[in-house]
């Protein structure tokens, strides 16, 4: 039986790291931000891989910093785009949504988005939007030993991506960029708190060891095991609202 390689790289699109799954065929996780595809065909040059060889771009939610480039991305690989259905609206509209704040410093990140964060995000067709719970990018036909994981919490339509060696890419469920926390840990903007941790759960059940964030570098998962006790020994039973 063939022997299965697979490598990764992270490709910083301004403040979103997207990630290059190169498998049989070659995915690219997320769009990036707004008006940075310049960093994208660098990023693309640095590992040296054409762009024109990715086959898919999977976004990990709708939010404008995972599809602000999203538009140039698909006319320059031509690639097919993949999400879950419930964020499609604000991609095929270019009108997404800010997530509420979830710390203080998310709310008032948050409060500073809404007046001065107005991005223009040209609108892109979804080619493949799913709404399966799980599904794997081996049986899918990308020859890449992973899975789609619907994470619903930071936006509604979240997915991860989780690779049989343990390895998440987690968009937004994790954050540790200096902008957001300057520790890595669980995100400070989301719209239910309280399912982004059931979700984190399902994802360690599943095998999750080391999270990669869209947001900052990569660490290990007990940082979210520790998060998830802290949550809960704060809101345990669910106290908490949404947000
Ligand atoms: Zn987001
Ligand atoms: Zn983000």
């Amino acid at each position: 039986m063939k022997r299965l390689t697979l490598h990764f790289h992270r490709i910083p699109v301004g403040i979103t790291n997207c990630y290059l799954l190169c498998g049989e065929k070659i995915i690219l996780i997320d769009g990036g931000a707004p008006g940075h595809v310049k960093d994208f065909m660098r990023g693309m040059a640095r590992v040296g891989i054409s762009p024109r060889d990715i086959d898919l771009v999977l976004l990990t939610h709708g939010h404008a910093d995972h599809i602000g480039s999203l538009h140039q991305i698909q006319q320059i690989t031509h690639a097919r785009i993949a999400m879950h259905k419930s964020d499609c609206a604000w991609v095929e509209s270019g009108l997404p949504e800010l997530p509420p704040g979830v710390t203080l410093w998310g709310k008032t990140l948050i409060g500073l988005g809404r007046i001065l964060y107005k991005p223009r995000i040209l609108r892109c067709g979804v080619n493949y939007a799913f709404d399966a719970k799980l599904f794997s990018l081996m049986k899918q036909g990308f020859g890449i030993p992973a899975k789609v994981i619907h994470t619903p919490g930071h936006s509604s339509g979240s997915i991860c991506v989780l690779l049989d060696t343990g390895e998440v890419f987690a968009g937004d469920m994790a954050m540790q960029a200096w902008f957001l926390r300057w520790k890595p840990g669980l995100p400070v903007l989301a719209e239910d708190m309280n399912q982004v941790v059931r979700s984190w759960k399902q994802l360690i059940r599943l095998g999750a060891k080391r999270v990669y964030p869209a947001h900052g570098l990569d660490f290990p998962i007990e940082v979210i095991q520790e998060e998830i006790l802290a949550w809960e020994k704060r809101y345990g039973g669910g106290r908490k609202p949404k947000a």
